[in-house]
């Protein structure tokens, strides 16, 4: 008997953008038995998105949710798409944001991916089909944001997304302890060496130092910041020179959207840098210092929020401390786990069979929160 030799099946990657380019960062993976894509985003300047046959697509992967990494998804119909739990909350901004400037697809789009969604934490394994894989890594860049690492066909990939590899006031750094890897797509912006940015410290002062400046001379100050994770960023260092004492008290005002993604932020402050969870548990922030009603509704709703998930999670700890509960989509013998959970049914939980998404509760009452307003 002549031996059949297996045909060796190459792991194909296709770039639809972000190369030698900020924006519309799209790779498309081709396994044996699928095709995944990793981000799908638009070029912020023109609007361009990647050219994809959507149904050709089994799901997309998403890093984060800044326009030129996700922006392009409500333009088609994808089957599925896998995203961390801020990240779901963050891209209905983002998408909702698109929508009004460029009324460039329709609100019904912007739901019906919000409803292929399927939210998982850091480190959370997920297969996609048999011989395709991946788990999120923590990329240290905005709420929520990840690597994606992948296992295609026995190829070991890492996707980087955007990573800052430095501790922010709002996060902790990218996981830098990753499993082996055989092919890195690695983000490249400000990798020349004509990058070269003076130490954190040193522009913050600087910053601060032009603040203080024009309130000094009697002026005010406008800071135009447009991307989601820079705004939270910049009020924070402004609240923490101001409660040092360096910064004069003066009023500070948000407007457009990073209002909604501030409160998303709050609303996700166990993600955040863990100073961040200690000024709100000892309630160093203050709703009512706010003048504006809205902003005072969306802190307020952040925090119930915030209260909320930490007693869910307390909750799912405790189940899983006193094993009364089944993870089906972890488990390695669900057959058996399935058996054991109808003999005793009422005592135990099931995990994996109905997914009720994080993100609609944040959505529901921040939406409700804007048409008690307008
Ligand atoms: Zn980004």
């Amino acid at each position: 008997m002549v031996k059949q030799k297996k045909i060796l099946h190459l792991v194909l990657l296709k770039f639809h953008g972000g190369c030698q380019q900020i924006g519309m960062s799209c790779v498309e993976v081709e396994a044996e038995n699928g095709k995944i894509l990793l981000d799908c985003g638009m070029e912020p300047n023109t609007g361009e998105i990647p050219k994809i046959n959507d149904k050709a697509i089994d799901a997309v992967i998403v890093s984060h949710a800044h326009l030129d990494h996700c922006g392009a998804i409500p333009f088609y119909k994808f089957k599925k798409i896998y995203c961390t739990h801020p990240t779901a909350d963050l891209m209905f901004i983002t998408w909702k944001d698109t929508l009004n400037l460029t009324k460039a697809y329709k609100e019904e789009d912007i739901q019906q991916a919000m409803e292929s969604i399927e939210c998982l934490n850091y480190y959370e394994e997920r297969e996609i089909k048999e011989g395709i894989k991946f788990k999120f890594y923590n990329a240290g860049h905005i709420l929520g944001s990840a690597s994606i690492y992948l296992e295609v066909d026995g190829k070991k990939i890492l996707y980087t997304g955007d990573i800052n590899e430095g501790v922010s006031r709002t996060l902790l750094p990218a996981d830098t302890d990753i499993d082996e890897i055989d092919v890195l797509i690695i983000e490249s912006t400000y990798g020349s060496p004509l990058d070269i940015k003076p130490a954190r410290k040193t522009l913050e002062r600087q910053l601060i130092e032009e603040i203080a400046e024009t309130i000094e001379n009697g002026g005010k100050v406008i800071i135009p910041v447009f991307a989601i994770g820079r705004a939270q960023e910049i009020l924070l260092i402004i609240n923490n020179y101001m409660r040092s004492g360096v910064l004069k008290e003066v009023p500070i005002y948000t407007d457009g959207a990073l209002i909604h993604a501030t409160a998303v932020y709050m609303s996700y402050i166990n993600w955040l840098n863990p100073k961040i969870k200690n000024m709100v548990e000892n309630k160093e922030y203050d709703a009512e210092k706010y003048d504006d009603e809205y902003i005072q509704h969306l802190l307020n709703v952040a925090r119930e929020l915030h209260e909320e998930r930490s007693e869910q999670a307390q909750e799912q700890d405790e189940k899983f401390k006193s094993k009364k509960v089944i993870d089906l989509e972890k488990s390695k013998h669900p057959e058996k786990d399935l058996e054991r959970w109808s003999r005793n049914m009422g005592k135990m939980d099931i995990l994996g069979i109905d997914f009720i998404p994080d993100f609609s509760k944040t959505l529901k009452k921040l939406i409700k929160g804007k048409k008690a307003k307008s």
